[in-house]
């Protein structure tokens, strides 16, 4: 039989950081040397493997919608040459780009699986050599069909990720939804969990367009009225960040009033919980009722990255307000609940 081939897409984060004067930072040409050290690499039982150095590489706090785009077409344009995919990508902003990824590529029917490090290579304790290597072996076993990010032992989808810590080696957690595979002595599916397979469609990249999407995240005492020009301004949508499952402060009126001509103006108004887990339910709190009214989306158990995510996939689709407000609540990718 003949062996699986995986392309590995660099991108740069702390796997291949050096320290230098200013902090660890990525550096060209290097990563090769890097994995020339680890000897498991060249094991017969790892399918075969081709590194892709994106230039520039980069801190993934520098990574947006022009980098997605760049994975994505690399993706796409080796797409029949290798049975999987692993991107090392730096772990800040992962979870965003593997979200966006995950809806940029339609009718996935192989493996592309995101990871990184906490530790560089270049250093003793390094938690990349493992991270790597399962990662590879989970991109070419051709299991999973879809996007999902591999980290300490856990094996998660993309757009239901985030990031939990910034010093734990187990800095990514799937809050609402179980992890597809865990891997301890053997590599463990959960069989339940992955995505069905997408044969039917055929394998297609949207490319992203550059969308005018903010964020918000309410607080107690919120003075509105200093924040009213980003919400009532040109914005597209905003992806709101509410208390519990989908509430506002309703006795906040320049708040109240900012929503609803925020929306007047045709900006999207999606409801995102600031809890890790359950579902935004608008219309379960009477607190909730100025959203509804203003016909806010609700993003129930999707997480901030995914929601911002999907919004840039359905601006990018061209998709009228109407149509995305559907969609928003509709599961695409196994983003959301049924
Ligand atoms: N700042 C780094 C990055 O996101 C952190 C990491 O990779 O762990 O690129």
């Amino acid at each position: 039989m003949s062996k699986k081939k995986v392309c590995i897409l660099y991108t740069g984060g702390t796997i291949g950081m050096v320290p230098t004067e200013f902090g660890y930072a990525p550096k060209k040409d290097y990563f090769g040397v890097l994995l020339s050290e680890i000897h498991q690499l060249q094991h017969e039982d790892l399918p075969s493997w081709e590194v892709v150095e994106f230039d520039p590489l980069l801190d993934s706090a520098n990574v947006a919608v022009t980098e997605w785009n760049a994975i994505g077409e690399a993706i796409s344009a080796r797409y029949k040459e290798y049975d999987g995919f692993v991107v090392l990508h730096g772990t800040d902003t992962m979870s965003y780009t593997a979200s966006a990824l995950s809806f940029m590529l339609e009718g996935l029917d192989k493996p592309v699986v995101f990871t990184g490090a906490q530790i560089p290579l270049c250093e003793l304790r390094s938690d990349g050599r493992d991270n790597l290597i399962n990662s590879i072996i989970i991109a070419g076993e051709g299991m999973v069909r879809e996007v999902c990010i591999y980290f300490a032992g856990k094996l998660i989808r993309a757009n239901r990720s985030t990031k939990i810590s910034s010093e734990d080696l187990t800095a990514f957690d799937s809050p609402n939804y179980p992890e597809l595979a865990s891997v301890g002595i053997d590599i463990k599916y959960n069989k339940n969990a992955l995505a069905m397979p997408s044969r039917p469609k055929t394998f297609r990249l949207t490319k992203f367009a550059q969308t005018p999407i903010g964020v918000l995240k309410l607080f107690p005492g919120i003075q509105f009225n200093l924040f009213e020009p980003m919400i009532s301004s040109n914005l597209r949508a905003v992806v709101l960040e509410t208390f519990g499952s989908g509430n506002i402060p309703t006795n906040n009126i320049p708040l109240v009033e900012g929503i609803r001509k925020s929306a007047e103006n045709g900006t999207i108004i999606s409801v995102c919980s600031q809890c890790h887990m359950g579902s935004t339910i608008l219309g379960a709190y009477a607190t909730s009722n100025d959203l509804v009214e203003s016909g806010a989306v609700s993003c129930r158990d999707m997480t901030i990255e995914a929601a911002i995510a999907k919004l840039y996939y359905l601006f990018s689709c061209g998709y009228d307000n109407e149509r995305i407000k559907v969609l928003m609540e509709t599961n695409l990718r196994g983003e959301m609940e049924e």
